[in-house]
């Protein structure tokens, strides 16, 4: 059985229709919960509420906040053609996706997923400064010796991106990895890559930062999913044409209750006007080859308690996409 993609709304047996935030007070408020239906008219099969919650992380301080939402109830499925029918959407998207370089489907029904390509594809990009064509490497580079066989043009690289971004916009969707897992393995040359290691939601921002430490040599281009907070042009006068989509900062308490790290997420891009189709409070995908930015440290008395000096770490994650097809909006 698969998990079907998150729901914000219901209905009960009546039809009565509940979103999820009202659930969520009736929970707080110790209210009964109605038994749940899919409110597709097409479906109507159970369904149930899943509180707002937490999740510990191994060897971190800080949890993941998990939102309130509807899921399947045990053993149920949405109908063929429901909107929440997980199964078919991936079925859309593998159908879209021929080219055999990049979705490679196996003896066993599986496809395997050639995250290489998309790897060179994006740093032959960045290297010839988002020319039309990838520029070969220069002989005797190290990109020059690697055995690559295959590369992408640009616009073979802008629908094997599509095709990425809408599989992780599923992935995000859904309750958790298991139906994209089982339909897809993520290949890196010889390596398979476990979706959890792919996709990084705010709470785990953190990891990012690890790894992409520079001793670390990490190359995978690598999924986050962020709430936009605010665009930010450059100033009259500026030197610059970069505008910077930022979003919603990571907080980790740590052991040391004086100290609180920010894990701060941007985008940035010459064309203001791309990055503001993003809406602040919308939530996206943003695929591709994340870069750390410089970490900044700032003192200052703890807001309620002024004998404490409080220490604010700020670390930022920064992508430069090379094509609009690493940005997608989530629902
Ligand atoms: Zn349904």
């Amino acid at each position: 059985m698969s998990k079907g993609i998150k729901m914000l709304s219901a209905v009960d047996a009546q039809g009565v229709s509940y979103t999820v935030d009202e659930l969520q007070t009736r929970y707080e408020n110790a209210q009964s919960i109605p038994i749940l239906f899919c409110d597709d008219d097409k479906c109507r099969h159970a369904v149930r509420f899943v509180k707002w919650h937490t999740q510990d992380r191994k060897n971190r301080v800080a949890p993941v906040q998990v939102p309130a939402y509807i899921g399947l109830s045990r053993g149920s499925e949405h109908v063929l053609g429901c909107r929440y029918d997980a199964p078919g959407r991936l079925k859309l998207i593998l159908a879209a996706a021929s080219d055999p370089n990049f979705m490679h489907a196996l003896d066993d029904g599986k496809r395997e997923l050639r995250l290489l390509i998309l790897h060179q594809g994006l740093q032959d990009l960045t290297a010839s400064g988002n020319a039309a064509t990838p520029a070969p490497p220069p002989p005797g580079s190290t990109a020059a010796q690697r055995p690559t066989g295959f590369r992408a043009t640009k616009e073979q690289l802008d629908s094997y991106l599509r095709t990425t971004t809408d599989l992780l916009a599923l992935r995000a969707a859904c309750e958790d990895d298991e139906l994209l897992a089982a339909n897809l393995t993520l290949k890196l040359g010889k390596h398979t890559i476990a979706w959890h290691d792919f996709l990084y939601e705010s709470g785990r921002y953190d990891e990012v930062w690890d790894k992409l430490a520079p001793d670390s040599e990490y190359e995978l281009p690598l999924a986050l999913i962020g709430t936009v907070r605010s665009h930010k042009a450059p100033p009259a006068g500026a030197t610059y044409t970069t505008t910077y989509l930022n979003c919603e900062s990571q907080l980790n308490r740590t052991d040391d209750p004086n100290r609180r790290e920010y894990f701060e997420v941007s985008v940035s891009h010459a064309e203001d006007e791309w990055l503001r189709q993003f809406l602040v409070d919308s939530q996206l995908i943003m695929f591709g080859l994340w870069k750390r930015g410089a970490t900044s440290t700032s003192r200052k008395p703890h807001p309620y308690d002024e004998s404490r000096v409080m220490t604010y770490v700020t670390h930022k994650l920064r992508l430069s996409p090379m094509s609009k097809r690493q940005l997608a909006a989530l629902r």
